[in-house]
């Protein structure tokens, strides 16, 4: 079988250029998207991400900031910053890079956005919408893997899909997402007995371990469509998936690459959640 290979970074593409054209509108009706992104410390990973969200918002005529702060930031002065950002008729998003140094509990920074400014969707009260079928938003990386797999016409209704990771920020909303496509969810993790049986009966697969080449071809039911979100550095430098791309595409029906993947969705994704606050803020004005 020869899989479908899923360009993420073609589908990403276009829904930022629908997004710069809404951006436009919108900076047009009085209101310029604004995305503020707060960076403790100077995690070089970090670092490049900023930089991509930067450039990214840039590129849509957005209104970006940066907030680059030292690594023995106090907690309180974080927090000052955020209520700040809170009350900015100029932010419609607010992202906390992490992560964050020892000295910072995350849950009171990620509790400190407005919830109506929380484009991550790692708000309590985000995924506690999610969860109960409330409008919100929802974290951008499962986002992506729904939008990828609309784009390419994948049925989710009455199909059965294993994820494999139970994490916050991927795994869990991920199992609520396909939950609300109507999918037949199983959630995997570190825990689960015998798992390549139990991904053996799903229609799809979405791996989000943080193992390099760990899901084999043993894992996936022929035809079967296979999402990797893992992003691995491996000692040569190169990028891995948690997915191993060439023994899996033998017996799938579609793929994600790495990079090339889940990877670009997830910063198209923070821009549509940021334009979509944005629209909310001129529908209150009006
Ligand atoms: P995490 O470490 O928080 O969670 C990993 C999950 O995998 C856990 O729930 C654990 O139970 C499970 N797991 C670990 N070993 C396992 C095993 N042997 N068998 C079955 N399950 C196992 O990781 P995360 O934050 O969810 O990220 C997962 C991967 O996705 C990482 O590679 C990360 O870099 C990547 N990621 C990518 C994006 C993106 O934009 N594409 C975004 C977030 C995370």
């Amino acid at each position: 079988m020869t899989a479908t290979i899923i360009d993420g970074k073609k589908v990403s593409s276009e829904l930022k250029a629908a997004l710069a054209q809404e951006v436009q509108q919108l900076t047009e009706a009085g209101v310029r998207p604004g995305l503020a992104v707060i960076l403790v410390g100077e995690d070089p990973a970090s670092q490049v991400y900023v930089r991509n969200k930067e450039k990214t918002c840039i590129d849509l005529g957005m209104h970006s900031e940066v907030h680059r702060l030292p690594a023995d930031t106090p907690q309180a002065d974080l927090i000052a910053l955020i209520e700040k950002l809170n009350a900015s008729d100029a932010i419609h998003g607010i992202l906390v890079q992490k992560p964050l140094p020892g000295q910072i509990d995350e849950k009171a920074v990620i509790g400190a956005i407005a919830v109506e400014k929380d484009v991550d969707g790692f708000h309590p009260i985000s995924i506690g919408n999610l969860l109960i079928g409330d409008e919100g938003f929802v974290p951008c990386t499962p986002a992506g893997v729904i939008e990828l797999l609309r784009a390419y016409d994948i049925p989710l209704e009455g199909k059965r899909a294993a994820i494999i990771g139970r994490s916050n920020i991927v795994g869990k909303p991920m199992a609520a997402l396909l939950i609300r496509e109507n999918a037949t969810v199983t959630v995997c993790h570190s825990r689960t007995a015998n798992l390549p049986e139990v991904t053996r009966e799903a229609d799809i697969v979405i791996a989000a371990i943080g193992r390099p080449n760990m899901v084999t071809a043993e894992y996936i039911k022929p035809g079967a469509v296979v999402i990797d979100v893992g992003i691995n550095r491996l000692p040569s430098g190169k990028l891995a998936g948690d997915v191993d791309f060439e023994s899996a595409k033998e017996v799938a029906s579609a793929i994600t690459p790495v990079p090339g993947g889940v990877g670009p969705m997830t910063i198209a994704l923070l821009m549509k959640n940021t334009v979509e606050s944005a629209r909310k803020a001129l529908a209150s004005r009006q």
